[in-house]
């Protein structure tokens, strides 16, 4: 079977080096397995997205040389195919009209927090057989028992009670589908074969593996990349050196620097430091990916920056420091729909 990868970042921001090695780590299993590496710009959150991320966003990939194949997949022009598929599983009983207020919600959560246990919906809506009003959601039905085991190709097995699991909303009371059902059926028409990403999407695979289930369709292979951290442990930030990709490229950094210190940061083959293009893919496997998470170090990255430097000969070092690379930065293409 072919395999098939995907980016598929919210342009409601610029693209930070987490976002970055995602994508490479996407690009080059595509790469190694002979396969395609595709973008999908997950831009339905009509409010947040924006153009300018859109174009930052490529500019960026294409900076890194990360290219991806065929057209860019824009999820808002899909809009109407979840909208489809979450009719569907209505029809088939597998999901249901919800007409629970916000009040409603807000009780069972008041009523949850005085018990002091988790809240999740309590799924009241799931047998009522006449409509009650025109204004509801669609939940989908998540299994009344048993387990659910994800074979994560990173992770290892994970698995999750469906009873902690709640009744997910897959379309919105103003007929928009959630992330949730957008990214499955998308994944699924894209013929995605393996989803790479981030750990923190971890619950949502377990949420998404039930429409694939529901739906009778084949479950992509998943694999958890464990985040970066700051070198404190926290949350990745500014005040830790690390910036936008792009902010990269005007500080001078080179991409085959960031590449190879993306690179390493999370996935290893024996104690190499440095890798050329070809060799990257060449070596690139899921099983070198490390389950612990990451510590971003900005003078290791500007240690690998000066490996690349040193290696550049006097054009290309005074191509870079001329202002015409500075006038590149602000070029302008045009990747957003
Ligand atoms: N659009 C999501 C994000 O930017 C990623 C979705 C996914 O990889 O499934 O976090």
């Amino acid at each position: 079977m072919t395999v098939i990868t995907r980016f598929a970042p919210s342009p409601t921001g610029s693209l930070h080096l987490g976002g970055a090695r995602t994508a490479l780590f996407n690009w080059l299993y595509a790469k190694n397995q002979g396969g395609k590496f595709l973008l999908r710009i997950e831009d339905t959150d009509l409010l947040r997205s924006k153009n300018e991320h859109k174009e930052q966003i490529c500019d960026s990939l294409r900076w890194l040389n990360l290219n991806w194949d065929g057209d860019i997949v824009y999820q808002s022009k899909n809009v109407s195919e979840h909208v489809k598929i979450a009719n569907l599983l209505l029809d088939k009983g597998l999901a249901y009209k919800c007409y629970c207020s916000v009040e409603d919600l807000k009780k069972e959560k008041e009523a949850a927090l005085k018990k002091k246990i988790p809240y999740q919906y309590s799924g009241k809506c799931r047998n009522i057989k006449e409509p009650l009003s025109d204004k509801f959601v669609l939940r989908i039905k998540v299994p009344d028992t048993g387990l659910l085991k994800l074979e994560d190709r990173i992770q290892g097995s994970v698995t999750v009670d469906y009873n902690n699991l709640e009744d997910f909303i897959i379309l919105r009371s103003d007929n928009t589908p959630t992330y949730m059902l957008a990214v499955v059926v998308d994944d699924y028409a894209m013929n995605i074969s393996d989803i790479i990403r981030g750990d923190d999407h971890l619950t949502n695979t377990f949420k998404q593996i039930i429409i694939y289930n529901a739906l009778e369709w084949k479950v992509p292979k998943f694999s958890h990349i464990p985040l970066i951290y700051g070198p404190d442990g926290s949350k990745l930030s500014k005040r830790h050196g690390a910036q936008s990709v792009l902010d990269y490229k005007k500080e001078r950094f080179m991409p085959e620097a960031l590449n190879n210190y993306l690179l390493r940061l999370g996935w290893g083959h024996k104690d190499k430091e440095f890798f050329s293009v070809d060799e990257a893919i060449k070596l690139f496997n899921i099983e070198g990916i490390g389950k612990s998470p990451s510590k971003f170090d900005k003078i290791k990255l500007e240690s690998v920056n000066t490996y690349y430097f040193k290696k550049l000969n006097s054009e290309q070092v005074l191509n870079i420091l001329s202002p015409k690379h500075k006038q590149n930065d602000s070029k302008k293409t045009t990747c957003f729909n």
